[in-house]
């Protein structure tokens, strides 16, 4: 699940608007993760995000 910033969220709802998962809510005026919903890391929570809350972060792996 995306990593999420408390601090900078502002409970806007937009990033729970556009997960097709359903994998996101507002707990405490906050956005938070909905406990066992599979991500797909699909990254448009973080896109709408203009606050920068909301974020999926990853690792490139190369291999030689
Ligand atoms: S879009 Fe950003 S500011 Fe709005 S609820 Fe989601 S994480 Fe919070
Ligand atoms: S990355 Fe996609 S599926 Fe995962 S929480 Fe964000 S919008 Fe939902």
């Amino acid at each position: 699940m995306p990593q999420i910033d408390e601090e900078k969220c502002d409970g806007c709802g937009l990033c729970i608007s556009v997960c097709l998962n359903h994998g996101l809510t507002i707990v405490n005026e906050v956005v938070a993760r909905v406990e066992g919903v599979d991500c797909d890391w699909c990254a448009q929570c973080e896109i709408v995000c203009a606050t920068g809350a909301i974020c999926c972060p990853f690792e490139i792996v190369i291999e030689r």
